[in-house]
């Protein structure tokens, strides 16, 4: 099974639709693609969104996930600066009482803020991922960007949390080693330009368990992003492993899964 941890929509207003769902299973199908996690609403609230704004992100999530149940997943997208009771409570209402199986952070505050610490306490408990955004940027960057660095800090707070770090062609060699003592992170491998030998090399020096496919569609589009993995020198255990194994025992998809990678 190939699993696209890391997909959005850019649906206006986050209103659900049979037509943007068929659009992506149609997408997705076409690169053999089976399952793909939606992690956020790309055209709802901007870098530092409201409760409300994260409200309507995640029951659009739901809403995708109930009408699509073997093809859509869901993360809990979050903004740690809206408060730990709200976010503790959003995780109540779509992980515990709903059906989203991870948290998903990006550029609100930095992976280092405090703020973070009883998300991932929670998600620890739940035993559940957290995928956070990060970046090596030398221009361009939004304000509160997290680098790898400071996502090394963040495991290094929360060893028991299994730490998605996003965008492997977005950190590049640096952001690999960064994390590479980080036994709690894994990396997915979306971002920029598909660099040569960059999937190969996050294998060598983390091991494939600690390697997943993401996407970013619609920013990207699934089949060349597919490709980055298909077509890297690995062995077709470790392309197995990347293109879904992992994100299946991540996720818990399958019997014997571990919390940690
Ligand atoms: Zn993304």
């Amino acid at each position: 099974m190939v699993i696209d941890i890391h997909t959005h929509t850019s649906i206006k207003d986050a209103v659900f639709n049979q037509g943007d769902l068929a659009d992506a299973k149609r997408m997705a199908a076409h690169s053999g693609i089976d399952r793909i996690v939606h992690l956020f609403n790309l055209s709802t609230g901007g870098r530092d969104p409201s409760r409300q704004d994260v409200q309507t992100s995640n029951n659009l999530a739901m809403q995708l996930v109930a009408a699509a149940p073997d093809f859509y997943m869901g993360f809990c997208y979050l903004n740690p600066a809206n408060g730990a009771d709200f976010c503790l409570e959003e995780m109540e209402r779509c992980i515990v009482r709903g059906n989203l199986r991870g948290v998903k952070l990006w550029v609100a505050v930095h992976a280092t803020d405090k703020r973070l610490d009883p998300i991932m306490e929670r998600a620890a408990q739940l035993k559940i991922p957290v995928l956070h955004h990060s970046w090596y940027k030398g221009t361009e960057w939004a304000y509160n960007e997290s680098s790898p660095v400071e996502i090394a800090d963040l495991a290094r707070r929360h060893p028991q949390t299994t730490i998605i770090m996003a965008h492997l062609a977005g950190v590049g060699w640096r952001g690999v080693l960064d994390v590479k003592e980080c036994p709690n992170v894994c990396i997915d491998t979306s971002g920029g330009q598909p660099e040569a030998g960059l999937v190969e090399y996050a294998v060598k020096e983390l091991g494939a368990e600690r390697v997943l496919f993401g996407s970013d569609w619609p920013l990207r589009d699934f089949a060349v992003q597919k490709a980055r993995i298909t077509g890297s020198a690995i062995t077709p255990e470790q392309k197995e492993l990347i293109l879904g194994g992992n994100a299946a025992r991540i996720l818990k998809l399958q019997k014997g899964a571990g919390r940690h990678v």
